[in-house]
């Protein structure tokens, strides 16, 4: 499938690159088709961010080149999630200074076994790794649903 399956706020983002194909080969191998891995890169072609993160978890970055804010992963966009709260955008702690980051989405596998409609916002599943020195760090992993 060559479909860019990522939620709207995040889609022109991501770029298959050198640090997602560790991951292409593990779904392949998991045979779960329904996961998508890309990294991330401001749109300036800058690749190094900033990345900011609150508890539930609400997740930015900052482009290191052209300033650009970008949001990574956001309750409020996906039709499954809840984000709860007023708070729900505050408190941001800056968790790295400069790395690169790989995004990991997870869909329903109801978009792949039926015809319902594939709503690219309706993820189920978030992971986000940081990638520095030559190693990838955890630093999300949600259940969105
Ligand atoms: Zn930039």
């Amino acid at each position: 499938m060559s479909i860019l399956a990522a939620p709207d706020h995040i889609r022109p983002y991501c770029i298959k690159s050198r640090l997602t194909a560790p991951f292409d080969k593990e779904n392949y191998d998991n045979g779960s088709f329904y996961s998508f891995v890309y990294q991330i890169s401001c749109d300036c072609g800058c690749k190094e961010l900033s990345v900011f993160k609150n508890e539930w978890p609400y997740v930015t970055a900052k482009c290191c080149t052209c300033g650009k804010e970008l949001v990574i992963y956001d309750l409020e966009g996906y039709p499954a999630a809840s984000s709860g709260g007023s708070e729900y955008k505050a408190e941001l702690v800056q968790i790295y200074e400069k790395c690169e980051l790989v995004a990991e989405f997870e869909y329903d596998d109801e978009y792949f076994y039926t015809d319902v409609r594939f709503d690219k916002n309706d993820i189920t599943g978030f992971n986000l790794w940081a990638y520095l020195n030559d190693e990838y760090t955890l630093i999300v992993d949600d259940e969105t649903a």
